[in-house]
């Protein structure tokens, strides 16, 4: 993960770097995985800098409120009203590869557990 300090999705939200956005407010912005593992695989990340899980603070509240909610409609919006998975990968261990806070919104096929 910190041979991509430069930061990536930073890129992106500052036009950079191109993406395929679906949705773009004061506080996020989501675009499609370019690396899909699903029928439908979004990435919804703020637009402040934050770069993983754990240095979240109580003043982050309502911005990660704000990431879920964004997940909901965006869920409605791209027919998954089936249901669907959200994803936050942690640092090394669990999975982080981009070193900027972001929600993993899957769907469009069935979900297994536990995830590997
Ligand atoms: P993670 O492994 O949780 O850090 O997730 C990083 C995700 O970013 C992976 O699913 C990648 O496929 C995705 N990704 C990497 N580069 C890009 C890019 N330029 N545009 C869209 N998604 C990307």
């Amino acid at each position: 993960m910190a041979m991509l300090a430069d930061n990536l999705f930073k890129r992106i939200i500052d036009g950079k770097i191109s993406a395929k956005i679906i949705h773009d407010d004061d506080l996020c912005i989501a675009f499609h995985d370019i690396g899909p593992q699903a029928p439908v695989h979004v990435l919804i990340i703020p637009k402040k800098v934050i770069p993983t899980h754990d240095a979240l603070t109580p003043e982050d509240g309502p911005l990660i409120g704000h990431l879920h909610l964004v997940a909901v409609n965006l869920a409605q919006e791209l027919g998954l009203a089936e249901g669907y998975r959200l994803v936050i990968n942690c640092k090394d261990r669990g999975g982080q590869t981009v070193p900027h806070l972001h929600m993993h919104l899957l769907g469009g096929r069935d979900f297994h557990w536990p995830p590997g």
